[in-house]
């Protein structure tokens, strides 16, 4: 299942990790990282081609507490929503949300 565009209405931010929020629900066992760039954690493979493809290097690799890799999105303030991660990620597990 891709990550829920609208969870910035359906979850609440249960935490901060490397300077960003996670978001949780009831259904969700590692919540969503970072807000205007968010990667689903429940949704990520680790397959990395967000970070190769990002032009401002804005993810880190980071590991669940199981020791799986996940990318985060460690700097979101530097994206410039060129939407390659988003539509290049193989589970759809990151939503891009432009500033308002
Ligand atoms: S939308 Fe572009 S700049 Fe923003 S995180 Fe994704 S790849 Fe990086």
């Amino acid at each position: 299942m891709p990550i829920d565009p609208d969870f910035q209405t359906n979850r609440k931010v249960s935490g901060e990790h490397n300077g960003h929020k996670v978001w949780s629900s009831e259904d969700s066992k590692l919540g969503i990282h970072g807000t205007n760039v968010a990667v689903d954690w429940d949704v990520c493979v680790g397959d990395g081609i967000c970070v190769d493809v990002c032009p401002v290097s804005l993810y880190d690799w980071a590991e669940t507490p199981s020791g799986e890799k996940r990318s985060d999105p460690v700097r979101q303030a530097d994206c410039i929503q060129c939407l390659a991660c988003e539509t290049q990620c193989p589970t759809q597990a990151i939503k891009i949300t432009p500033p308002p």
